[in-house]
């Protein structure tokens, strides 16, 4: 007994694991999920005799479609250089740069591990990463990168994007989206207020056409009403005809404008079939800060007017354990916890934010609503629904892979 709820999965000696009486997102009422041979065999709805919300809440896997595999894990060590304050996104992307001589294919590997580890355990089966690409040279966590891809197949989809400082273009843009083809990962690029923006943007789309890549920007991550890339990307990404293949990370500007202006911006975006994700700690951490004051601006973009207009609008953890953002452990349920109350969210219509549409756009299947036929790769919580798994940041998870439960969440939180 956990919390009341039976924990559901003792298997029946034919090996077949019928979950009773649980809810399944997505789905009113309470079901059966009856799994054999690690396939759902059938969800079919739960005999009266289970009436209650005592079976506990089955969720898809989560998908996590913003991180930074790269800078993980790196906060113990710039504290540790007892560093100059963060009062804003440009002081933490100079930490970042203090400390990226550290940055050996063997300490990415140990960092980025730790934090697939922590993924996985929370029962992540998605995750793009962006990978910083600063120079011509290839990064050192891009192949490091790569083979953790390789190395978690199965187990974690990884998606690897680049993220090229966007002064690197229009010089080194082209050699650098033929390496990101040949590697079969996601071309992208930091746009804020940057001199000649639309020529650099027509650049990144010319060559994602050429390459056909998908493309991935962090674009407007700032407070100054003026900055709007995000515009320029919707414009070209239906010019390239390119819409499901751009997505743009924080606009975080879009919270300034106008209702008029951010409807025209977001109908076009939805019609243009852009991507938006919105990344609510990081934002909250660095937007409107300053030593002594208290934020009043969040800079979070306007994700239920997104969303309205018909966009697909996810959320995700972007930043954990490092300059941006020195809290966090790759638990997208928890990113969907801070996400409710600060952006007015229903839990229920904002699962598929960090589940199936994240997990589309990154190009998998995991993470998709439980139905019968299915991988029986979900997982179970000890809530009796959305809100209930909202309101309880300790309510026990058991995550269901191929079948099978995953020893308890065991990743090694001393490793710091
Ligand atoms: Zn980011």
């Amino acid at each position: 007994m956990t919390n009341g709820h039976d924990i559901p999965h003792a298997a029946a000696p034919d090996g077949t694991l019928r979950l009773s009486g649980v809810g399944v997102a997505g789905l009113p009422g309470r079901h059966d999920i009856v799994v054999k041979d690690g396939v759902v065999a059938d969800v079919v709805p739960a005999g009266s005799a289970v009436v209650e919300a005592g079976g506990g809440f089955v969720t898809p896997l989560l998908a996590d479609a913003h991180v930074h595999l790269d800078k993980t894990h790196t906060i113990g060590r710039i504290r540790a250089g007892v560093p100059a304050p963060i009062e804003s996104l440009f002081d933490a992307i100079a930490l970042m740069e203090e400390d990226r001589p550290n940055w050996t294919a063997a300490d990415i590997r140990l960092r980025a591990s730790r934090a697939l580890e922590a993924a996985f355990a929370h029962g992540v089966g998605v995750v793009r990463s962006h990978v910083d690409w600063v120079s011509l040279d290839m990064p050192a966590a891009w192949p490091v990168l790569c083979e953790l891809r390789e190395e978690w197949k199965g187990r974690v989809d990884l998606e690897i994007a680049a993220l090229l400082r966007g002064d690197l273009l229009p010089d080194a843009g082209a050699e650098i989206a033929a390496q990101v083809r040949r590697d079969e990962a996601v071309f992208g690029a930091f746009f804020y207020r940057n001199a000649d923006l639309e020529t650099r943007v027509g650049t990144m789309f010319a060559l994602a056409a050429h390459h056909d890549l998908k493309l991935d920007f962090h674009v407007d991550e700032g407070l100054e009403p003026e900055a709007d890339g995000l515009s320029l990307i919707i414009d070209a990404t239906a010019r390239f005809g390119m819409a499901g293949r751009v997505l743009c990370g924080h606009a975080c500007s879009l919270s300034l404008r106008s209702q008029d202006e951010v409807k025209r911006i977001v109908d076009a975006g939805a019609s243009a079939g852009v991507g938006l994700v919105v990344l609510p700690t990081t934002n909250l951490h660095l937007q409107d800060r300053g030593t002594g004051r208290t934020p009043r601006l969040r800079g979070l973009a306007p994700l239920k007017e997104a969303r309205a207009a018909g966009m697909d609008v996810m959320i995700a953890s972007d930043n954990v354990g490092d300059a941006f953002y020195p809290y966090g452990d790759y638990d997208p349920l928890s990113v969907l916890r801070l996400a409710v109350p600060v952006a007015h969210l229903e839990p229920d219509a904002w699962l598929d934010s960090i589940t199936s549409l994240p997990a589309r756009w990154c190009g998998s299947d995991l993470s998709m609503p439980i139905a019968k036929g299915m991988p029986a790769d979900f997982i179970w919580h000890a809530a009796t629904d959305m809100g209930d798994l909202i309101s309880r940041p300790r309510s026990e998870r058991i995550v269901y892979r191929r079948g099978a439960p995953l020893p308890a969440q065991n990743h090694d939180w001393r490793n710091a």
